[in-house]
Parts: structure tokens; sequence; C-alpha cells
């Protein structure tokens, strides 16, 4: 099919050339949190209130790298997991690839705690 419209960067174009960068540091990051719980898992114990809570934030971080590589299995990663419609700043997802929410719903998330 001849090409009629100039090639205007969309959200989902620009996100498909980011996806495969974004998806290697998602799978860097989910292998740093792995070898995290494994080295802190061997520490000796007893494990401390300081071991627990390292422990429990790179579970969280962890759970939240999954979510993210899911949804690029999936063919939904960028889109906020909250209202479902919105799109996720490509810039938010550069810094931060495992952003699941629009800035609208961040903002009332935020509004209400
Ligand atoms: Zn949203």
């Amino acid at each position: 099919m001849p090409d009629l419209f100039p090639a205007v960067p969309t959200h989902s174009t620009m996100l498909d050339e980011r996806l495969p960068a974004l998806r290697a540091r998602l799978l860097a990051q989910r292998q740093f949190r792995l070898d995290q719980l494994a080295t802190l898992d061997a520490a000796t114990e007893p494990h401390d209130e300081i071991d627990q809570a390292l422990h429990d934030a790179a579970r969280s971080v962890l759970a939240d790298i999954e979510t993210a590589l899911g949804h690029i299995a999936r063919g939904d990663y960028g889109r906020c997991q909250s209202c479902l419609t919105a799109e996720i700043p490509i810039e938010w997802l550069a810094v931060l690839p495992t952003a699941a929410l629009c800035p609208d719903c961040l903002q009332a998330r935020a509004n209400a705690s």
C-alpha cells in the first residue's frame, strides 16, 4: 500500500520504536531485583527489620516490573491501568518503565491520599 500520508509520530509508533529498549531495561531491572532478593534470602539469619524492609521493597518493585512486562507481552503497555483509556507519556516511561498511571489518574490518586 502506498504511503499517502506523511508519517506523523503517534504515541503508539513512538512507543513501538522504544519498546525493545524499554523491555530490555525492564528485564535488566528484573534480574537486578531477583539477584538482590537472592542475596537477601541467603544472608545469615536472623533477618532484621532493615533486611525485611529491603526485601519487601525489592518484591514490590519486582511485582511492578512483572506487571509492565506482562503488558508488553499483551500489547497494551503504555496505557493507563486505572482509566484504561489514557496513554502514559512516553517521557514518563523513558524515566520509569514501570509507570502505570496517566497524569490525570496519578494526580487523582495523589489528591485522594
Ligand atoms: Zn488514567
